[in-house]
């Protein structure tokens, strides 16, 4: 995990959403910016962000129904809803969808930059995700139990297969390579003379693909390797 912060920033109105990315800029975030609802959904899905901050009125995809795919996708990053809509009942949607929380159009930046730092402190506090279980199409990870199921399935794992997987679901849909798991699993430099990576790889596929018809982990030839949801 780095310091970095990464924002998806989903908004139509380009005033507003340079303004925003900006700001979120000068304040420390990387932010990744889509115009389009359907657009932010693919970013979304394609790269690993701390926080969602989206409009409601969206071409694509309206801000509900990127907010509900989202949750359906990950249910743990911390969502913020923008709109010009201020009835109670546009909040109420939006907290159905599963925003974590709702600002008003026109709002101070200071409004906004308070909000995502409490969301962020709450994630990054408990440094587990709310809930604590990360999920990946039909395989679950309890980091609270260690147990790990697969289409409702235990599967036993070592603590070390236990790491790799928590990384690649943490990582889902983007390509790690085999130093970035070197860092972050085992926590040394990567020798190019060690196959313990793809040696674990393959522990894991035994037990986590080869008893189900759709395979997780697929290896991106001279990349490392990803885990598809
Ligand atoms: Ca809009």
């Amino acid at each position: 995990m780095t310091d970095e912060r990464r924002i998806l920033l989903v908004e139509d109105e380009p005033k507003i959403a340079d303004a925003l990315k900006l700001g979120l800029t000068e304040n420390g975030y990387t932010v990744t910016l889509a115009y389009d609802g359907s657009i932010g959904y693919k970013l979304f899905k394609s790269d690993t962000f701390d926080a969602v901050i989206l409009d409601i009125n969206l071409p694509g995809m309206n801000g509900y129904e990127l907010c509900k795919a989202i949750r359906a996708n990950n249910p743990q990053v911390p969502v913020i809803m923008l709109t010009a809509l201020s009835a109670l009942n546009d909040k109420i949607e939006g907290y159905d969808a599963g925003a974590d929380d709702y600002i008003v159009k026109p709002f101070e930046f200071k409004e906004l930059l308070l909000k995502l730092r409490v969301l962020l402190k709450r994630t990054l506090h408990q440094n587990i995700p709310v809930g604590n279980v990360l999920k990946a199409a039909d395989l679950e990870i309890n980091l609270d139990s260690r147990e790990v199921k697969r289409a409702g399935v235990v599967i036993n794992l070592t603590a070390k297969e236990f790491q790799l997987l928590e990384y690649l679901v943490r990582n889902k849909n983007k390509v790690v390579s085999r130093a970035d798991i070197a860092l972050k699993v085992w926590e040394i430099d990567f020798d190019t003379n060690t196959n313990v990576i793809d040696v674990y790889i393959n522990y894991l596929r035994s037990k986590i693909d080869k008893p189900f018809e759709t395979k997780l982990i697929q290896t991106q030839v001279g990349m490392g390797y990803i885990l598809r949801d």
